[in-house]
């Protein structure tokens, strides 16, 4: 075994994410989604072995050998950004949580409508609308969301959200708060938007109390991601 205290790990994020829920007062459902990244594919598989059913991976050219070589029935998140000539992987992927640009969108609807069934996706949204970041600006929202309702080959299952990193907890309440207003413009609109994918291994207990339904944890249960973890090249 490559991560032997996985099983404890993983029971500890499990109980945090319990009582922030009950802290938060939403009483929502939360998906640990564990992010095997620079990991091999021994991470997912003991991911499962361990009871974790979503995993998530942000480059689709590590995800796409894993995916292939795991033995295990995992769901699969692509939580990292797409480019629009490789939006034929979204397909490979359960949800989509890094749908970040209009041309992208396009991309992946042309795919879902090829394959007769939509894909299922999250719109990136860059609520403190850092530079470096990716996603729709809050404000750009109502506009975008009335354009995907026009998109029958994606089906919007919810907001994704990053906070910044050096963010103080006030900022990181208001980032998560911002994401779930952003996910209300979505269903306002009329799309399906229960999910809320926010929070990583520093802030993932505030954002379940903020109302977070995934939350995207790595090196709390891996450990930390050094090059020597990695086993593949950058893009
Ligand atoms: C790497 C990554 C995570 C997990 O980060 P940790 O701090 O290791 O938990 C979550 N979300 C995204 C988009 C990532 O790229």
């Amino acid at each position: 075994m490559q991560f032997p205290e996985l099983s404890e790990r993983v029971a500890e994020v499990r109980g945090r994410i319990a009582a922030a829920v009950t802290r938060g007062g939403h009483a929502q459902h939360v998906t640990l989604v564990a992010v095997t990244k620079t990991f091999g594919v021994d991470a997912v598989q003991e991911a499962w072995g361990a009871g974790v059913h979503d995993v998530g991976e942000n480059r689709v050219q590590e995800a796409l050998p894993k995916i292939a070589a795991a033995t295990v029935p995992v769901r699969w998140h692509l939580i990292g950004h797409l480019q629009r000539n490789k939006a034929k992987a979204a397909e490979s992927f359960a949800l989509v949580h890094s749908l970040d640009s209009v041309r992208l969108a396009n991309a992946i609807h042309e795919r879902g409508m090829a394959r007769g069934r939509p894909i299922d996706v999250l719109v990136q949204v860059n609520v403190a609308e850092e530079a470096v970041k990716s996603g729709w600006a809050a404000a750009e929202l109502p506009g975008e969301a009335e354009r995907l309702m026009g998109l029958g080959g994606v089906r919007v299952l919810g907001v994704m959200t990053m906070a910044p990193l050096d963010a103080d907890e006030a900022l990181l309440r208001q980032t998560f708060t911002g994401a779930r207003a952003a996910r209300d413009v979505l269903r306002t609109a009329g799309h399906l938007a229960t999910e809320l994918s926010m929070g990583m291994s520093n802030d993932y207990e505030i954002a379940v109390e903020e109302g977070a339904t995934m939350v995207r944890v790595g090196t709390r249960l891996f450990g930390v991601r050094t090059p020597a973890t990695a086993g593949y090249g950058d893009d």
